[in-house]
Order: C-alpha cells, then sequence, then structure tokens
C-alpha cells in the first residue's frame, strides 16, 4: 500500500490543484478525454473534477470493455451458454450486461446454464481439464490489458492437449477507438464533442506501450499523456495536457514512468502476436464498425476458436431508445443527460452497458453523483 497512499496524498493534491491553476489560461477551455473507465471511475471517486478550475473539463471516454461489447456478440454468447453441454466462463462484469431482450448471462444462469465466473483467463483451463466431457467456452472480453492473458490460455491448451476449450473472442483495439473518435463526423465541430487531448490508459500502454498514440499527436496534434488510476496521477496528467496545449505542443507523454515505456511488454506482444491477428473489422456499442479494431484467432489455433467450432449467428438488435450509452461511449453526452438515468436504470436494474460496470460513466455518476432522492445531482 505504500505505494498507493502517495498517490492520494490530500497536500499533493492541492500543490497540484494550486499548480494547474496556475498554469490555465483563464480565456481559453480545456476539454481532455480520459480514455479509460479507470480513469473516470477515479476522478468520480476522488473528486478530481472539484478540483479543477471550471474552464477545464473532463470528456468521459469508451474505454470500458464491458460497455463497447456489441449486444449481437453478447447475445451469441447467451446462445452458446444455454446448450447443455458447454460451460461459459468469463469474467464477473460481463454476466450481469444486458442483452436483448433484457436478458443476461446472470439470468440464464438462473434459468440453468452452466455460466462461472473467473479472475483469471487461465481459470478455464483448470476447468476445462477438470470436465473434459463438456465444452468449456472462455467468453473472452477485454482491451490490451487482458489480450495476452487470453493468448497465453490458448498456448497453455495446445501445451497441455485439451480439446474441450474455444475462445470467443472479442478483444479490442485501443487506438482504433481513439483514431475513431478523432475521425467522427464533426469531431472538429465545436458543438459536437470537443476534445483538446487524451489521458492514455496505463494498464493497457504497459501493454502496447506508448509509441502507437504519436500518430494521435503527430497526424491529429492532439496531445496525449499515459497516466496511472491514483487521483494524483490523474492531476499530473491534467497539467501536463495543459501546459502541452498551452505551448502549441502536442506529443506523446508518459506520467506512468513507474510501468510503462515507449516500447511496452515485448513478451506479452509476441504472445498476442503469435496466437491472434487483427479482425478486417469489428461491431462496437456505441462507436460501429470499425476497421481493425479487434481481435481474432489466427487459423494455426483455429481448434480453440468458438466461432469456429460451433455455429453462432449475430442477430441485428435495437437498443433500448432512451439509452444514451451510445453518444455518452463517444463523449457526446453525460448520464445526467438520459431520461431513465437513476429511476428506471440503476446498477441494480441497469438498461445500457454502461450502468453496469463499474468502469461504465452511468454507473460512477450514479456512485458518485447521485442527490440523496437518487436523482443526478
Ligand atoms: S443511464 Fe442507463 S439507459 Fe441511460 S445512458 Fe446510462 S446506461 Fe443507458
Amino acid at each position: 500500500m505504500r505505494y498507493i497512499h502517495g498517490f492520494r496524498d490530500g497536500a499533493a493534491a492541492a500543490a497540484l490543484e494550486q499548480l494547474i491553476g496556475s498554469e490555465v489560461d483563464s480565456n481559453r477551455e480545456y476539454h481532455l478525454m480520459e480514455f479509460c473507465g479507470g480513469h473516470t471511475h477515479a476522478i468520480f471517486r476522488y473528486g478530481v473534477e472539484d478540483l479543477l478550475p471550471p474552464n477545464v473539463r473532463l470528456v468521459h471516454g469508451p474505454g470500458c470493455p464491458v460497455c463497447v461489447l456489441a449486444m449481437p456478440r453478447l447475445d451469441a454468447a447467451i446462445e452458446l451458454a444455454i446448450r447443455r453441454d458447454i460451460t461459459l466462463v468469463s469474467y464477473g462484469d460481463m454476466v450481469r450486461v444486458p442483452a436483448s431482450r433484457r436478458r443476461s448471462l446472470l439470468k440464464a444462469r438462473a434459468q440453468g446454464a452452466d455460466v462461472r465466473m473467473v479472475y483469471s483467463a487461465l481459470e478455464a483451463l483448470e476447468i476445462a481439464a477438470a470436465h473434459r466431457e463438456r465444452e468449456i467456452v472462455f467468453f473472452a472480453i477485454g482491451f490490451e490489458t487482458t489480450t495476452p492473458a487470453t493468448a497465453h490460455l490458448i498456448l497453455e491448451a495446445h501445451r497441455r492437449g485439451l480439446k474441450n476449450l474455444t475462445v470467443y473472442c472479442n478483444h479490442v483495439v485501443t487506438p482504433a477507438a481513439i483514431q475513431s473518435i478523432l475521425d467522427a463526423p464533426g469531431a472538429g465541430d465545436a458543438n459536437q464533442v470537443r476534445i483538446d487531448g487524451f489521458i492514455g490508459p496505463s494498464h493497457v500502454s504497459a501493454v502496447i506501450g506508448s509509441a502507437p498514440y504519436e500518430a494521435f499527436s503527430q497526424n491529429y496534434h492532439k496531445p496525449v499523456v499515459i497516466a496511472g488510476f491514483e487521483p494524483l496521477d490523474v492531476m499530473q496528467a491534467v497539467f501536463m495536457l495543459i501546459r502541452q496545449i498551452n505551448d502549441g505542443r502536442a506529443c506523446v507523454e508518459n506520467q506512468f514512468t513507474r510501468g510503462v515505456t515507449r516500447a511496452g511488454n515485448i513478451k506479452a506482444q509476441a504472445i498476442v502476436s503469435e496466437v491472434l491477428e487483427l479482425r478486417p473489422n469489428f461491431e462496437w456499442r456505441g462507436l460501429g464498425r470499425l476497421a481493425r479494431s479487434a481481435m481474432r484467432i489466427k487459423s494455426a489455433y483455429a481448434q480453440y476458436d468458438a466461432e469456429k467450432r460451433f455455429v453462432m449467428t449475430e442477430t441485428s438488435v435495437r437498443e433500448n431508445a432512451a439509452c444514451q450509452c451510445p453518444s455518452i461511449i463517444r463523449g457526446q453526452k453525460k448520464p445526467t443527460d438520459c431520461t431513465i438515468f437513476g429511476t428506471v436504470c440503476t446498477p441494480r436494474s441497469p438498461i445500457g452497458s454502461c450502468m453496469v460496470s463499474a468502469e461504465g460513466v452511468c454507473a460512477a455518476y450514479y456512485k458518485y453523483r447521485r442527490t440523496r432522492n437518487g436523482l443526478p445531482a
């Protein structure tokens, strides 16, 4: 814990607050997007926005892996889970996400499906080894942080000769999502979402390095600061972004030097590229179909690919008309713009994906920004 307390220190936060205040130009506005839901959660939990001058706005981005999974992919996972010969294994956040027709993996489990929650991808390996009579499907989701664990799972299954384990691969790619936000129609329009710089995710960057963000600073003139998930990390990143913007600079800076390098984790990257490759395109909830934005299993490991072993259909579905998740994920709206926030849609009864995960923007607003009567502040 001694490595955490220092990054939550009140006196240091007050000093950073002053530093940011002295750097900010009161004649301009700063719109900074924190890409990752982990940052969003830290910002709300520690009240970081309250420490910033009013002309520094934090825009909450799409970096919650549960929130961006397209509903047809989740529907397909539920269809797998209800098969009597299949055990579906996934991370805990995923089981409560609402699918079409108000279904979820949790409800499927209540109706008899064998759905199991795990903390680590490798737990699926042990389940497969212990139940060789069943088909074990690992429902793999996440950004680059969790992708190496899935690739490692496949390599381990191969090494141990397990024939009853497959992976339903839904891993997505951070730079592609940032690119789509920058390329969105109206991205430069003052009436649309305006972003002057990005706070980049440190856990993703520990794997991929800081180099992949350089295209955004070079091609779009947007500064990027890779930051840790403690409140002082975020505040320092805000200060570094404001300083770049004031100087007219746009480069990639690394606040999280304690874990991120320019090259990233070469060994993890090698494991991923051994087993997985980019899909030509992939549907994201809220962002639409994005080119080269997700991973699939290489043909050399096709025997571990659930999409190859089972017949899986993705049907198009309509989101709840009231849900503003797509606009929220793009940073165009806030949860308080949704008419059913905190009333019909709550963490106990989520309508949209942004309310399900602790990293979802709506869940963070609900937990930290409600008034006593449950309505938005
Ligand atoms: S409050 Fe619920 S319904 Fe509204 S945008 Fe958020 S997740 Fe969607």
